[in-house]
């Protein structure tokens, strides 16, 4: 197995760490500060020991996955992988920085993959000299669980990229499915107006959270309420796709509920602050 860089150990950075660690990856799993970093190493190690508790994983597994991974604060540490997976916060300006270092720190040829959610691959690849090694590759939260791997191709992607890609995203057990680059991509798209949605139904009063999620639980048979998977996506996450898609495709459909922008704003996160739509304090949680 080859080795690669994760660059941002949040909700997602922790999760695509742990899969390509456990596949027989080495791992450079790399933040801006120290504190999320301890934060994600404890998470793998918790996750790692929930496969042991359900049979899929060894004790011996999970000690070979956990020494493959080394965590640090110098972006530098991206030479020497053949693939470099960001996975920092969803903000344009923090991406497009990044895309620019990595180009400049990671080894020529590497190919640079993209977790975003809905920013544009092809404009992460024109901050780089090398925007045919540029892609998204889309995993889903939480990544241990989840099969699908959007693979997004920007305008200058090659194919050899692409191909790439895939085959790794096979290796690691899932599916990937390639789209094209525009707002949202499919995934985004197609959830993101629901969600905000079901924010709008909650604002106006038309039913409490418990209830909205319940009807689509069990009257349209999802897994989860909309409301309980933006907290699990993270509030500040849902409205910067959300924006994304207001104004990449300049259509009022995808306006941001003002309950949602106020509750960022009041730094109700999600399960990642404790509390959201639902609250996740003192053992509570949807
Ligand atoms: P998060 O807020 O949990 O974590 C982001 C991490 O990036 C933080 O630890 C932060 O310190 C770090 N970071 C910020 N700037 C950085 C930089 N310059 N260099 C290195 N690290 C940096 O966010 P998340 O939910 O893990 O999302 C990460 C990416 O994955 C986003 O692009 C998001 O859209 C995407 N994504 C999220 C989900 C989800 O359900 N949360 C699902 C699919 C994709």
């Amino acid at each position: 197995m080859g080795r690669v860089a994760v660059v941002g150990a949040g909700t997602m950075g922790n999760g695509i760490a742990h899969v390509f660690a456990q596949h027989g990856w080495d791992v450079a799993l790399l933040d801006v500060a120290p504190a999320p970093l301890v934060a994600a190493a404890a998470t793998i190690r918790a996750n790692l020991d929930r496969q042991i508790k359900k049979g899929t994983l060894t004790a011996e597994q999970r000690d070979a996955a956990l020494s493959r991974i080394s965590t640090g604060t110098d972006l530098k540490a991206v030479a020497g992988s053949e693939l470099v997976v960001e996975a920092a916060s969803e903000s344009e300006p923090v991406k497009f920085a990044l895309f620019s270092e990595l180009d400049r720190l990671a080894t020529p040829g590497a190919i640079l993959a993209s977790n975003t959610s809905s920013i544009s691959i092809t404009a992460l690849g024109a901050r780089t000299s090398r925007p045919e090694s540029v892609i998204g590759m889309h995993f889903m939260n939480p990544v241990p669980v989840m099969v699908l791997v959007e693979i997004i191709r920007g305008h200058a992607t090659s194919d050899e990229t692409a191909r790439r890609v895939a085959a790794i995203a096979r290796e690691l057990g899932k599916t990937p499915v390639e789209v094209s680059d525009y707002p949202g991509f499919v995934s985004n798209r197609v959830l993101m107006p629901m969600i905000n949605e079901a924010a709008f139904c909650l604002m106006e009063g038309v039913a409490p959270a418990e209830a909205i999620d319940t009807v689509m639980k069990l009257g349209m048979n999802h897994p989860i309420g909309p409301l309980a998977l933006a907290d699990l996506i993270g509030l500040d996450t849902c409205l910067s796709i959300l924006e994304v898609l207001h104004r990449g495709l300049g259509d009022d459909k995808y306006r941001p509920c003002p309950l949602l922008k106020r509750m960022v704003a009041a730094g109700q996160l999600g399960r990642k602050s404790g509390r959201g739509f639902h609250d996740y304090t003192a053992g509570k949680g949807a």
